[in-house]
């Protein structure tokens, strides 16, 4: 959570809209994470987000879910309305926008390859089948945990591939979605020798903006993005929830630039 860039996204969205609210940080230990959400009721918070490591073990100490949260077993954003918490899932719309509004990709009939098997990767594979993917592959280092996120998509087809095998495979796919942790240390996500022209990378992580997959992508001729597009997305539907307004993107999205900016302006945003 030290990375996160939600007060600063959030922030400008209350100022845009003349809101008197707050969006404060909180690291929370696992064994803390009932009495926190408990907490939120007690203060009377009008919602928070929710981040890794707790946005699947968060599901048990809510009162009810949205479908897509209760669709993905995930939850990054909470309501409170009256004494009751309810629990969305905003980056499965966070990524589809930022696919359609900001890559102009369409999805329909590619072959997709989903790294990783957590809460993110569980929204994207989500997205993915909402948006008319041809075919979800999920690659991870426990393939149980793959095989968990494939069955998401229910409604396309689905499998799992071995994480070294995807590595082999890499040409098999027409867009690679990186939802791991890999890359917010400078560590390159999977070796991209089998990247090309043909594909299209979207590595979810935000920060550092540019990731040496997304560098490494690019430099192999293909289309590359980072996460910001979706964290701002994510955060503009998080905030339709709570406010019940219309969320100014245009605001947001500059906050989250000028925040990426401020940490590393050697680098561009996406
Ligand atoms: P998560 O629930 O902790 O899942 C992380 C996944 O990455 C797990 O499947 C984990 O495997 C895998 N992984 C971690 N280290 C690995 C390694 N060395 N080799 C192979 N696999 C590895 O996290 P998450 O919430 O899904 O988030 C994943 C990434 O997406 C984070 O970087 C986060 O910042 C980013 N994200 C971005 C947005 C956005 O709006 N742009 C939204 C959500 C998340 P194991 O289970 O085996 O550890």
């Amino acid at each position: 959570m030290g990375h996160s860039l939600s007060p600063a996204i959030h922030g400008a969205a209350f100022r845009s809209l003349g809101l008197d609210w707050v969006y404060l940080r909180f690291d929370v230990e696992p064994e803390a994470l009932g009495a926190a959400v408990a907490g939120l009721r007690a203060l009377g918070a009008m919602g928070a987000n929710v981040t890794m490591p707790h946005k699947e073990t968060v599901l048990e100490h809510l009162d009810d879910l949205s479908g897509d949260a209760r669709s993905v077993g995930a939850v990054n954003t909470i309501q409170r309305v009256g004494d009751r918490l309810i629990g969305h899932n905003t980056d499965i719309d966070g990524f589809s926008r930022m696919v359609v509004e900001d890559v102009g990709l369409d999805v329909a009939g590619t072959r997709c390859l989903v790294l990783g098997a957590g809460g993110a990767a569980r929204a994207a594979v989500r997205a993915l089948e909402r948006l008319g993917a041809g075919g979800v592959t999920v690659a991870a280092r426990r393939v149980e945990q793959a095989e968990r996120v494939a069955a998401v998509a229910d409604g396309t087809n689905a499998n799992t591939l071995g994480w070294d095998e995807a590595e082999r495979k890499l040409g098999a796919f027409d867009v690679v979605v990186n939802a791991t942790p890999l890359g917010m240390k400078g560590e390159l996500a999977i070796a991209s020798e089998g990247l090309g022209p043909s594909h299209v990378v979207l590595d979810l992580i935000y920060d550092p903006p540019t990731t040496p997959l997304v560098a490494a992508a690019r430099a192999a001729g293909a289309r590359a993005w980072s996460g910001l597009g979706m964290l701002v997305h994510q955060a503009a539907a998080s905030f339709r929830i709570w406010t019940g307004s219309e969320p100014p993107v245009e605001a947001m999205s500059a906050a989250a630039l000028h925040a990426v900016g401020r940490r590393d302006p050697r680098t561009e945003s996406r």
